[in-house]
């Protein structure tokens, strides 16, 4: 089972996507996560990404590419895998469904949740985010012990108003025509409406991929 998680910045991929982890027994795959790993680890590609991170700009397509693929060969994913904001740019939409073919593995759906602007801005001004294992928490002040890993919880860099202000005009400027484009290649694209508590939205999610 492929799933390609779609949908603006403080939509909830990251939190449903785990919630579809537990049902579904796949892993995830979020590139935004690798990315930050690789930023704390001080690695290439860390140094590489950390500025268009911080300004709430895409990194390159050739940087996600790579990690799609090494996402893809892994044995780890061979039953299914979970894609969390993997696919932003119709280049890494072209380049995931070429490496898909080679592999000879569909693409089972493409979920895409779907909220309003308003709500994103204040989703994301409230969010603190666990510095190890990424768990987002509403409401939640910085320096707090992660009830889960025990990591901290701070601010990401890109939840700042003004780079939350850019990674909205990214989105609907390179990711939302991703939606277009899965149509009319083919694909089966289903909306999730993203306001509602937790269990109302990973249901709807479920019902949308059939389970
Ligand atoms: P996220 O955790 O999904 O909100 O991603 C955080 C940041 O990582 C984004 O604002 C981008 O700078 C970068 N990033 C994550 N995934 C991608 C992707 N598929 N393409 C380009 N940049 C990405």
């Amino acid at each position: 089972m492929i799933i390609v998680l779609l949908g603006p910045p403080g939509a909830g991929k990251g939190t449903q996507g785990e919630r579809l982890v537990t049902r579904l027994g796949v892993p995830k795959v979020a590139t935004g996560d690798v990315l930050r790993a690789a930023v704390k680890a001080g690695t290439q590609l860390g140094l590489e990404a950390k500025g268009f991170m911080d300004r709430g700009d895409l990194v390159p397509d050739r940087v996600i590419l790579g990690i799609m693929k090494e996402a893809l060969s892994s044995p780890e994913t061979a039953k299914g895998v979970i894609l969390d904001g993997v696919v932003r740019t119709e280049a890494q939409a072209e380049g995931l469904a070429t490496m898909l073919k080679e592999i000879k593995r569909p693409l089972d759906v493409v979920l895409v949740f779907s909220i309003d602007d308003e709500e994103l801005v204040r989703r994301l001004s409230g969010r603190t985010t666990c510095d190890s294992c990424s768990t987002p928490y509403m409401g939640v002040a910085p320096g707090t012990k992660c009830p889960k890993c025990g990591g901290t919880l701070v601010q990401r860099a890109d939840d700042a108003a003004d780079a939350v202000r850019r990674r909205l005009q990214v989105y609907a400027a390179q990711t939302e025509p991703v939606i277009g484009w899965f149509r009319a290649h083919g694909a089966k694209v289903a909306t999730v409406n993203a306001v509602g508590t937790l269990d109302e939205v990973e249901a709807r999610a479920l019902a949308a991929i059939g389970r």
